[in-house]
């Protein structure tokens, strides 16, 4: 799974503005976009933005997903956002359930970072599950089940004050169990038992037949 990528040498990629003006009109494109193309072969011609072509360029020299997802966005100045549905604390229940069903300790030390991440946030944020604090509290719940480090617990019982003091002034949408104050009310109850808590309706509940 972490093995090396490498893009295949005949792969082009290429702004469309450089290409011959028959071949640009034929193509849907806007200003910026690329194209990547093997003219070796039969596979199709595709139009990419060009922060995914950057993205591409960099799998010319061997690189894992994560290397270069990680390089590319420390390069563009958009490092990994905090939250549950767009930054890292997602990230957390992935490398921990990698890590429990393979054992590689580097999905432990990826899970670590993601939960970093998610807790070291500073800026200010919604207190909801979805993009908030609380879902950022139950990925560093998660954490703490998985290693058993009461620190983490530490750090989800932080979170979820802030969640509590957020969601009282701002909901998304009121009454929300994603986006809203519901979320947070069940985080408030189970942080008080750790060892069931579980991001609601997509952490498995722990049940033996269960995905951990
Ligand atoms: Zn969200």
């Amino acid at each position: 799974m972490l093995g090396s990528l490498l893009l295949p040498e005949d792969v082009v990629i290429v702004p469309v503005s450089r290409l011959a003006p028959g071949m640009r009109d034929r193509m849907e494109h806007e200003d910026g976009d690329h194209c990547v193309t093997r003219p070796r072969s039969r596979t199709t011609t595709t139009v990419v933005d060009a922060r995914t072509a950057a993205l591409l360029e960099r799998f010319r020299t061997p690189s894992t997903i994560v290397d270069a997802v990680v390089a590319f966005c420390s390069a563009e100045g958009s490092d990994l956002r905090a939250s549950w549905c767009n930054g890292a604390a997602g990230h957390v229940p992935l490398w921990v359930l990698a890590h429990a069903l393979l054992g590689d300790d580097r999905f432990e030390h990826l899970a670590r970072g993601a939960a970093w991440t998610a807790y070291e946030d500073r800026a200010g944020a919604p207190g909801d599950l979805c993009c908030g604090y609380a879902g950022r509290a139950y990925a560093l719940l998660c954490l703490h089940r998985h290693l058993g480090e009461p620190v983490w617990l530490a750090r989800a019982r932080a979170l979820t004050d802030r969640a509590a003091a957020s969601i009282e002034g701002y909901a998304f949408r009121r009454e929300s169990l994603y986006k809203g104050e519901i979320g947070v009310a069940l985080l408030a109850a189970e942080v008080n038992d750790p060892a069931h808590a579980r991001m609601p309706l997509f952490e498995g509940e722990g049940r033996p037949s269960a995905v951990p």
